[in-house]
């Protein structure tokens, strides 16, 4: 088996997070390769919304303008429940730089990160690149790498597949994992993951319709279900309708990588009627109609958190170590922050012989956090002049509020709830 040669920090994973770890650490002059097994970046909007304390860390990097060049800005989330309005938080009132979420799709974002990293840092993308395992060496860690190439199979129907060109071993002082939900560097490690619910199952559907929304999004909970709207650029928006657990049918955390539209050859009149009557009967104040799906998909989402984030020199962010529910896009935005980091405790050790005790504290935070996020430790307490119906719901409001850290603890509050956020 072909050896590399040996390289600062190997980033497994292309989604969002890692992108943005390469980038921090490509910026704090770290050598970095990043490889990912698929041939491209993802092709749909999924985690669609950049919180404050993202858009912070992209202005550090320089990202800031491009990202609010084509995002959507929101400054406010409604709470309903069914055609009542219950509560709201005014993300305007947060004391912080950039008080709003910025809507964007995750497929724009991981196209600027990687175009950022080629032009600015002159790094690729090692797509078809599978992780397979990571051994770890004194002082260092050995990847083991497939690189995978196209292959036809099939007789008189010609399809493509992939295949394993060949196996490397790749050196590297730190590996890190930013490879989703099914992380292979988690798994190499035998790191389990703390599941606090069931799965929960979303149909997510995005299209155009014939009304303009104001810069607000809105969670409705109603006595069953999370459901939530985004407004889009233009007149496109996205609504998230969780749903009964058996009307799943099959279980996908792997992103689209071609530009089709998913549900083309279904979205027939009966579908359109269908999903606007669900919108209709979960959210009566909702008065746009459907003029076209771009997008649909149902995904299932788990509360869970890997029980360390790492442990000596590889290293867990984003998706890999955590997933909560979709509504707040916590996930990917948490998974910035961490990437944030790793990428300065990494940057010390490599640099300025910094001690590999920094990734215990590392690993403390980010536990820490996701114990608080999924609600494990240090639930919201309601205050007395919380509302009744905020009361009833403080646990299922947590994951819906599109912020983390200090911010989140300050919109909460908002809502007469207290809670502790990451520093
Ligand atoms: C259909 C769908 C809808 C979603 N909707 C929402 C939503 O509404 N709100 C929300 O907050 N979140 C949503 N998400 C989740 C959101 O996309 C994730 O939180 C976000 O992508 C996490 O980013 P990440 O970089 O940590 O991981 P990922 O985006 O999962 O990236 C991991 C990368 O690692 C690569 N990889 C995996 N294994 C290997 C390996 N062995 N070797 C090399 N590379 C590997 C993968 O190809 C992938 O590119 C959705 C996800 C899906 C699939």
């Amino acid at each position: 088996m072909a050896q590399e040669q040996e390289t600062e920090v190997l980033v497994v994973g292309a989604g969002p997070v890692g992108l943005f770890t390469a980038l921090v650490l490509a910026e704090n002059g770290i050598q970095v390769r990043i490889i990912d097994k698929e041939e491209r970046t993802a092709a749909h909007s999924y985690a669609c919304a950049l919180h404050p304390r993202t858009l912070k860390l992209f202005q550090r990097i320089g990202l800031l303008e491009d990202v609010l060049a084509i995002g959507r800005r929101i400054d406010s989330v409604g709470f309903y429940d069914g055609p009542s309005r219950q509560t709201e938080l005014r993300l305007a009132e947060l004391n912080v730089e950039f008080p709003f979420v910025v809507v964007l799709s995750q497929c724009a974002l991981e196209r600027l990160f990687e175009q950022r990293l080629k032009r600015k840092r002159r790094i690729k993308v090692e797509w078809c690149h599978r992780l397979s395992r990571v051994e770890p060496q004194k002082g260092s860690v050995v990847a083991e790498i497939d690189k995978l190439g196209e292959t036809s199979k099939g007789y008189i129907v010609r399809e493509l597949d992939w295949e394993v060109e060949k196996t490397v071993r790749t050196p590297a002082s730190f590996v890190v994992g930013a490879d989703g939900y099914d992380s292979a560097v988690r798994q190499s490690l035998g790191i389990e993951c703390e599941s606090i619910s069931e799965p929960q199952t979303f149909a997510v559907y995005e299209f155009q319709s014939d009304d303009k929304y104001e810069n607000e999004a809105r969670v409705v909970l109603d006595s069953a279900t999370t459901n939530v709207f985004w407004p889009q650029a233009g007149n496109r928006c996205r609504w998230s309708l969780q749903m009964a657990n058996q009307d799943f049918s099959e279980e996908s955390h792997a992103k689209e990588r071609t530009d089709v539209l998913i549900v083309e050859q279904s979205v027939d009149v009966k579908t359109l009627a269908r999903v606007q009557q669900r919108i209709q009967e979960r959210a009566p104040w909702f008065k746009g109609n459907i003029k076209e799906i771009d997008w649909s998909v149902e995904v299932q989402f788990e509360m869970r958190h890997a029980k360390r984030f790492g442990q000596n020199r590889c290293w867990l962010v984003g998706d890999a170590a955590h997933q909560t529910v979709p509504a707040g896009m916590q996930s990917m935005n948490v998974g910035f922050s961490e990437a944030e980091e790793l990428a300065g405790a990494l940057t010390k050790i490599l640099r300025e012989g910094g001690s590999l005790d920094l990734l215990e504290t590392y690993d403390r935070t980010c536990v820490g956090e996701w114990q608080r996020l999924l609600g494990i430790k240090g639930a919201p307490k309601p205050r007395d002049a919380a509302s009744p119906w905020v009361k009833e719901r403080c646990a299922r409001i947590l994951p819906c509020v599109p912020a983390s850290g200090q911010d989140l603890s300050l919109l909460l509050d908002q809502l007469r709830l207290d809670f502790q956020g990451a520093k």
